[in-house]
């Protein structure tokens, strides 16, 4: 049934009954002249909103937080975090919880309104957001989604009407997320740090019951959970790094459980592939460089692990020895994706013992030429040959005969295994200059450039797209840099 604004929401509000710790009741800001500036309506059809015209008042005054719709309950969540390895109170500071909305399909849906205005949780924020980062999440997750990455998605944003306080005044927006849920890591690490155990415990069932339902009946259920938590995130990292994909700031508080990839701040693709990738001008360290990535997300998973402990063991030497195990089983884990993910962009359906030295000599190869990370993968997956300026460079020459032996080895070419090659190496990515360049636009009151981005983006493996979406940046552009906290 859709209601007085035309929107078809089936709204619980499961976190919102949690004990009062957890969340904080607030109201959105008030914005004058919300205007929709991009609609997802696969998404709302997916999600059996029946959303109207974007053009309708109603839908920007709902997608702006104005018009709260019956049933909703909106919450800004607690958490805690440990962001570049120091941990801090956290908390929504610029998020408002809307509810969470059942899918025809039965699936429990976060409704999330980012840059709604302040919170008990801003700290000395502002609580708003910009037009252009709140695109960039927009484009950069859809493309995910796309590529088959697990993602929170945007169901849309709208354009305050009014300007927020950066370097420069800038157009304030309002993003729709929706997520699994948005469960952090740094949900776990506000339990356990301010709350105590028994709150860890109803978190933990709360979470069990919100993404593994079938582990509250094993033996140790919160050792199952953590398991499939470990999983989901060894999975989740080794996708992005078979994309190129830089997240940037993996901070607990964005790492989440449900293994859905969230927030996109200073996140960026690779270009010219180099393992010590880092774009984020405020990662100094590069602690989140691309090769770091993987250790990374095993940190925070001990962070999580530590959460956990209590509800793992009633000795604590016992504990801290089941969730070490459990840890440690990441390794191999995010080994075998990564592995198997690499032998898939290469064409190769059998498993050999040389393989991993096979990726990485490609990867080595790479690295000293400097070749484009998505380009050469999707050119070996066209042609079977490499890109027409690598074809000379002998480590590269010499890798691609080892991998036609190794293919040979399984009665296929370099040709023959194209077709496979082509379904999991993209052709377009959000490359970083061409999301700047959408956004520029936007920012200038044309959405044209976004809208055609996006068409290309839908459909990562497919060549008939505009080669200018396949290409790499011109050779002599500066290096490429993100900034976080806009
Ligand atoms: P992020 O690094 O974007 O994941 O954000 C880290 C923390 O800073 C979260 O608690 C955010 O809610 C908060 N935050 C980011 N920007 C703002 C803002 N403009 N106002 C208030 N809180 C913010
Ligand atoms: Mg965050």
């Amino acid at each position: 049934m859709n209601d007085a604004n035309g929107f078809s929401w089936e709204f619980e509000n499961t976190y919102a009954e949690l004990p009062p710790e957890f969340s904080a009741e607030v109201t959105p800001a008030r914005f004058r002249s919300p205007r929709v500036a991009i609609l997802n309506h696969r998404l709302a059809d997916e999600l059996g909103l029946s959303v109207p015209d974007a053009e309708e008042p109603s839908v920007a005054s709902v997608l702006a937080g104005q018009a709260i719709p019956a049933g909703a309950r909106p919450i800004a969540q607690a958490y805690a975090g440990h962001q570049f390895g120091g941990f801090t109170m956290l908390g929504d500071g610029r998020a408002i919880l809307l509810g969470e909305h059942r899918t025809p399909a039965g699936r429990l849906v976060d409704v999330q309104f980012k840059g709604s205005g302040r919170t008990p949780y801003s700290r000395r924020g502002d609580g708003l957001a910009a037009l252009g980062p709140m695109l960039r999440e927009y484009v950069v997750g859809e493309a995910m989604h796309a590529l088959g990455i697990p993602t929170t998605r945007s169901l849309a944003v709208v354009a305050t009407g009014e300007k927020v306080r950066r370097e420069r005044p800038l157009p304030g927006a309002v993003l729709t997320r929706v997520a699994a849920s948005h469960l952090r890591v740094g949900t776990f690490e506000y339990a356990a740090s301010f709350l105590g155990e028994s709150a860890v415990r109803t978190l933990a069932d709360y979470a069990i019951a919100r993404h593994d339902p079938e582990l509250a009946a094993e033996p140790q259920p919160y050792l199952a959970f953590l398991r499939a938590v470990i999983d989901r995130q060894a999975a989740l990292v080794a996708s992005w790094q078979l994309v190129g994909f830089v997240h940037g700031v993996m901070n607990t508080d964005n790492m989440t459980i449900s293994g859905e990839t969230i927030d996109y701040g200073p996140c960026a693709f690779l270009d010219e592939y180099h393992a010590d990738m880092v774009f984020s001008s405020i990662d100094e360290g590069g602690r989140y460089a691309y090769k770091n990535q993987p250790p990374i997300a095993q940190w925070n998973l001990c962070r999580f692990a530590e959460t956990l402990l209590p509800l793992l063991d009633a000795d604590k030497d016992e504990a801290v020895a089941t969730a070490t195990t459990a840890i440690e089983s990441f390794v191999p884990a995010y080994e075998g994706y990564w592995l198997d993910g690499m032998r898939r962009k290469l064409g190769l359906q059998q498993e050999e013992s040389g393989d991993r030295e096979l990726v990485e000599a490609l990867l080595k190869g790479m690295q000293a030429a400097g070749a484009d990370f998505t380009g050469t993968f999707r050119q070996l997956a066209e042609t079977g040959r490499l890109p027409l300026d690598l074809e000379n460079d002998e480590c590269l020459r010499a890798w691609r005969e080892q991998w036609t032996e190794r293919l040979g080895r399984e009665g296929r070419t370099p040709e023959s295994a194209g077709p496979q090659m082509r379904a999991v190496n993209p052709a377009v990515v959000p490359r970083n200059h061409r999301v700047e360049e959408a956004l520029a636009a936007a920012e200038n009151d044309d959405m044209t450039v976004l809208h055609d981005l996006l068409a290309a983006l839908s459909k990562p493996f497919d060549s008939s797209a505009a080669p200018e979406y396949q290409q790499p940046p011109p050779a002599n552009r500066p290096r490429y840099r993100t900034f976080c906290g806009t």
